[in-house]
């Protein structure tokens, strides 16, 4: 039987790269239910392509007209996930909205799907324990497909964590690694869009550029896997192809390596691992798709990536991480839309740490989706305020 598949951000960077996985064996699978906000071309596009039962648009505007243009047709277009129901559980979901605009959606497939790859960091940051909790209630297998988190669950698999002394997440250091420190008051939206080795949507990109990414895998990598603070590092490795390493207690060192590219691990995650890699990846610059390049190491830059101060506060509190986490997304929308300098986003970030009201939100254990919000909400409007250039 043809499995089922559900992909939130379907229009997205890592949709996709999962489409055109799925497009390579598609007589393996059935798309029920696509979800992206407002790319309405493509959005029209994907209904004629992939046949959906189900599109959810959350765009009010994109989603009367798609719904206008699709009016005659069978398939169900909606605002939001609520009124959804299904017959059947959906065999896989993919989760890839960025933000925690992915939350709320991802929280509503673990009940309804029996496997979910999750890339939406942002959702493990803000609301592990209630995806963790659904998750054992409705028997959902998660699977996280962020590089690095997705190379650590192939590692810890084998190797407990009370066997290892150190566990490192790699960081390609993005655009700006080797860039002078007097140049970064200048940073264009376009110059921290462009990555060197991943190709991904705006918000991971500029994340990627000022390290913030890296701050909120470590977040990730604690939810998942409960590492202990001490155990877990970042080092830089700008060729992106090792994307975590552990150093075990009786010396021997561990490390996953695998193509700069997303399909590697979205593709392991869709087929259980039995997959020929070939069949989905084209290998730029090497007729063999095995050979191991060089790989380089080094010590992160604390003038070149000043928001490296605040990993040891990451989880400072309960909420700490929802706080820093939406700060952030407010402060990339500002320097995308050129209100602030790129600067401004580390030193915004850092400032809210020191806020008098920032213990009051940050200690708060949140038990539900209206609870994090809440502390979402304050802490996006806090930023707007106080925002400094
Ligand atoms: P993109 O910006 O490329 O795509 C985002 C997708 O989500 C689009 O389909 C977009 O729809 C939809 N979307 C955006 N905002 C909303 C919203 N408010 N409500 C509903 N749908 C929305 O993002 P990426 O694919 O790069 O990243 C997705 C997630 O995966 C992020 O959390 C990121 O951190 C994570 N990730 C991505 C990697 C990558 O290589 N890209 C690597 C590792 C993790 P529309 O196009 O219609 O606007
Ligand atoms: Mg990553």
């Amino acid at each position: 039987m043809k499995k089922k598949i559900s992909i939130l951000g379907s229009t997205g960077s890592i949709g996709l790269n999962a489409l055109m996985i799925l497009e390579k064996k598609k007589i393996y699978f059935d798309i029920i239910l696509l979800s992206a906000n407002k790319n309405f071309p493509l959005i029209c596009k994907q209904i004629k392509k992939y046949h959906p039962k189900i599109f959810v648009i959350t765009d009010k505007k994109i989603y009367k007209k798609v719904k206008n243009k699709f009016k005659l047709k069978t398939i169900k277009i909606l605002n939001n996930f609520k009124s959804l129901k299904f017959k059947k559980r959906i065999d896989i979901t993919i989760s890839a909205v960025p933000g925690i605009a992915g939350l709320e959606p991802t929280i509503f497939m673990v009940k309804a799907s029996k496997k979910i790859l999750i890339a939406n960091k942002e959702s493990i940051i803000c609301g592990w324990d209630l995806i963790k909790k659904d998750s054992l209630k409705y028997n959902t297998e998660i699977v996280p497909i962020d590089s690095e988190h997705f190379s650590l669950l192939n590692l810890l698999r084998e190797n407990e964590i009370k066997n290892i002394k150190k566990i490192y997440i790699t960081a390609s250091g993005g655009p700006f690694l080797n860039l002078q420190i007097n140049k970064f008051k200048n940073i264009s939206p376009r110059e921290a869009l462009k990555h060197p080795k991943w190709k991904m949507g705006k918000k991971i990109s500029i994340d990627s550029a000022t390290l913030m990414n890296k701050m909120l895998e470590l977040i990730e990598a604690q939810k998942l896997f409960k590492i202990p603070d001490y155990k877990l590092d970042i080092i830089i490795h700008p060729e992106s192809l090792v994307h975590a390493i552990i150093i075990l207690n009786n010396g021997l060192i561990k490390f996953l390596y695998h193509e700069t590219s997303m399909i590697v691990p979205l593709a392991n995650a869709i087929f259980d691992g039995n997959i020929h890699i070939q069949d989905f990846l084209q290998i730029k610059g090497s007729k063999k798709n095995d050979s191991i390049k060089n790989l380089t190491f080094d010590k992160i830059n604390k003038k070149t990536f000043p928001i490296i101060k605040i990993k040891k506060r990451l989880n400072e509190y309960p909420s700490t991480p929802i706080i820093l986490n939406a700060a952030n997304e407010i402060l990339v929308d500002q320097f995308l839309l050129k209100k602030i300098p790129f600067l401004s986003i580390s030193k915004n970030i850092m400032n809210i740490l020191s806020d008098r009201n920032y213990k009051k939100y940050a200690i708060r254990n949140p038990k539900n989706l209206n609870q994090i919000n809440k502390i979402d909400q304050w802490a996006k409007q806090w930023t707007l305020k106080k925002i400094k250039k």
